[in-house]
């Protein structure tokens, strides 16, 4: 409670947080529209390189808020946490305070594809936010809802071709200028709420959708290619009426991991357990005999494949036992979210499932599970630096563009900050490669490619996972940040600089270290070495060793090794993976190559003078690719058909 008035006194006191009448007819150099993860990002990374910012977004009080699973990273999305944070992103940070269970998923296999993830406590996570942004310089906050974009039609003799000026608030029709608008209106454009066979306006459970002039702004007015998805959200059920001795006790790490590069520890002081549970044959039946009852099921349109409610799963596997994780929403919250059970079917029969299971055969639900179904804007029709195409000024980020999660927004909304700021100021738009983070693949897998269904990262998507480490995401990104975008605070940029001089250091001290096996052997007491290598053998080549540390080999050299021993786990990672990474080297070269020539977005591809077969010019024409690495990636454009565009763009330059 204390913490809850000690917001509402910063909102009273805060000048940041204005009305929206006060704001009317100013112009701002960037202007964001939703408070979810993008929005936020959005807003953050606009101020940070210097624009002024205004952030509108329905209700301050949800600014931050999660909408469905208290819970953040994984695998695949924990990188996307890293590389967030890494370009000085709210994320990390966020979780870092709010975490209440931290653990990193996928141990057992390498480093590279590990998956940091953290149960959260949503009033802190909202907490943290809220805080952040409403105390940044350069940025305003206000409640409003946007109806409609200002646009102008520059060129006459482009008439498809508009320019973003400001946006239309809802409530009195005031207007506010700006040439960059950023809309990150999550599952809130058209929402509709499925509960049974009851359907209802709204983007999230008791909160209204986005105004119906906005879609139409968009479709009617702009001639966007818009789509349908929908996803889904568990009942959340009391605590106190769940038998947790029914369920198997799922601990946390002993030492929590932080997401962010610059804390050294987190904020929890005592984590808190989840359980695992079962479904039964009854979960079965009695999504079964819901189904004529339940209209989100029975529509076509599609959900998140791998985060499907139980009515699919049940569906697609029938008699399979399906895993349910009983995971806290918060240090001191009497509620529990049990992921695995996102549901629409009447409340009555969501009880009647529930308690199918025994772990939850007394217990009572809080709240309801219901759906969503949304609109989303095709993200072909983007450039990879998040500007539609066709619109001057106007930036996309999050569940807007076919993504599903907080971190997939949260990384496109950072990214679309940065260009929307760099836009007003006057400076050229920048693509992050697939060759240096997963915001990279995420961004352009989403313009190549498009969406069918909601997307997801997994860390199968990147070809280049080896080099994308979570671990590393601060060596790829944060002088990048620093030095090129301007997104990066200066004590961040010392800090990843010192441990990059750290690591390259100890490496060099480790490479100077050699000697035969069998003098390892006599070193390193404790370790496996096999003595077959006749030659010497490294200190870098040792902890390729699995069950050599570096702090082994630390404590055998101790006056060259022990300065680096705060970097120990780093140095073991950065070696083990070396070798694997100095291959795919030539390999990223060659794809940064072929990114870095460029397609003119106005090419007509249908009159273009070099021989490429119809279907390959139509598959151009609609995607309009922005470099020639990225027409390679897309389907159907044969290899012919790039030796073809390769000699065309050298040609003409
Ligand atoms: P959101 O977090 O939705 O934020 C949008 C913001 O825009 C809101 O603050 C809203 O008030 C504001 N806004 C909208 N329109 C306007 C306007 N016209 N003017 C001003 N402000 C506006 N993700 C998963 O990964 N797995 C799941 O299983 C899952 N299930 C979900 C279930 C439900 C019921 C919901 C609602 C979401 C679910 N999500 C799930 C999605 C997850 O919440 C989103 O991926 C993530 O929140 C998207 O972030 P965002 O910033 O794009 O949008």
């Amino acid at each position: 409670r204390l913490r809850g008035l000690l917001i509402q006194h910063h909102f009273l006191s805060n000048c940041s947080a204005r009305t929206a009448s006060s704001v009317a007819c100013r112009e701002y150099d960037v202007i964001v529209v939703g408070g979810g993860h993008a929005g936020t990002e959005a807003a953050a990374a606009a101020t940070r390189i210097g624009a002024e910012t205004l952030l509108i977004t329905q209700k301050i009080e949800t600014i931050g808020a999660l909408s469905c699973n208290p819970s953040l990273g994984g695998v695949g999305k924990g990188q996307l946490v890293k590389e967030v944070d890494a370009l000085d992103g709210l994320m990390g940070r966020a979780g870092d305070y709010a975490g209440v269970h931290f653990s990193i998923l996928n141990r057992r296999k390498g480093p590279a594809v590990w998956g940091p993830r953290a149960q959260l406590d949503r009033g802190r996570y909202k907490e943290f936010i809220q805080l952040e942004l409403l105390n940044m310089p350069r940025l305003t906050v206000i409640e409003g809802s946007v109806e409609g974009l200002l646009v102008s039609t520059a060129d006459p003799e482009q008439p498809g071709k508009h320019t973003v000026t400001g946006v239309r608030l809802a409530d009195g029709g005031n207007e506010i200028l700006s040439s960059s608008v950023i809309l990150t209106t999550g599952t809130f454009l058209s929402g509709s709420l499925f509960m049974g066979k009851t359907t209802s306006p709204g983007g999230r459970m008791g909160e209204p959708p986005s105004c119906s002039g906005l879609t139409h702004s968009l479709r009617e007015i702009l001639g966007l290619k818009l789509g349908r998805l929908k996803t889904g959200t568990p009942p959340r059920i009391v605590k106190e009426t769940v038998d947790f001795s029914l369920a198997h006790l799922h601990l946390p790490d002993l030492r929590p991991t932080p997401f962010s590069f610059i804390n050294t520890h987190t904020h929890c002081k005592e984590q808190i357990p989840c359980h695992l549970t079962y479904t039964t044959p009854g979960v079965d039946r009695v999504v079964r005999e819901s189904l004529h009852m339940n209209s989100h099921i029975q529509q076509d349109t599609k959900g998140p494949r791998y985060c499907p409610s139980i009515e699919s799963r049940v569906l697609r596997f029938p008699g399979r036992q399906h895993q349910v994780w009983l995971e806290p929403e918060g240090l001191n919250s009497d509620l529990l979210y049990p992921q695995g059970l996102s549901m629409t079917m009447p409340l009555e029969m969501q009880l009647r499932l529930i308690r199918e299971i025994p772990a939850l055969q007394r217990a009572d639900i809080h709240t309801p599970g219901y759906g969503v179904q949304y609109d989303f804007v095709c993200p072909t029709q983007l450039f990879p630096w998040l500007q539609l195409k066709s619109i001057q000024g106007l930036f996309l980020a999050g569940q807007i563009n076919g993504t599903t999660g907080y971190e997939e927004a949260a990384a496109q909304g950072l990214w679309a900050g940065i260009n929307a700021g760099r836009t007003a100021l006057s400076m050229p738009p920048l693509s992050l490669s697939r060759t240096e983070s997963y915001i990279g693949v995420l961004i352009d897998d989403l313009v190549g490619h498009g969406v069918t269904e909601p997307y997801r990262m997994f860390t199968s998507r990147a070809e280049f996972r080896t080099s994308l480490r979570p671990d590393n995401a601060d060596l790829r990104l944060t002088p990048k940040g620093f030095e090129e975008i301007g997104c990066v605070s200066s004590p961040r940029y010392l800090e990843a600089v010192r441990v990059r001089q750290g690591l390259s250091e100890a490496l060099s001290a480790l490479k100077s270290i050699t000697m035969s096996p069998s003098r390892w052997k006599e070193k390193l007491r404790d370790a496996c070495i096999s003595e077959t290598k006749s030659t010497l053998i490294s200190g870098e080549e040792m902890l390729q060793y699995k069950d050599v540390s570096f702090d082994m080999v630390a404590s055998a050299f101790p006056e060259i090794l022990s300065p680096y021993l705060e970097f120990s786990e780093r140095i073991k990672i950065e070696a083990v993976y070396r070798p694997h990474c100095e291959k795919q080297q030539r390999e990223m070269e060659r794809m940064r190559e072929e990114e870095s020539l460029s397609l003119c977005p106005d090419i007509d591809y249908f009159s273009l003078p070099v021989s490429l077969s119809d279907e390959v010019r139509e598959i151009l024409d609609r995607v309009r690719p922005s470099t020639l690495g990225a027409a390679m990636r897309l389907q159907g454009v044969t290899p012919a058909a790039i030796v073809h565009l390769l000699n065309y763009v050298t040609r003409t330059g």
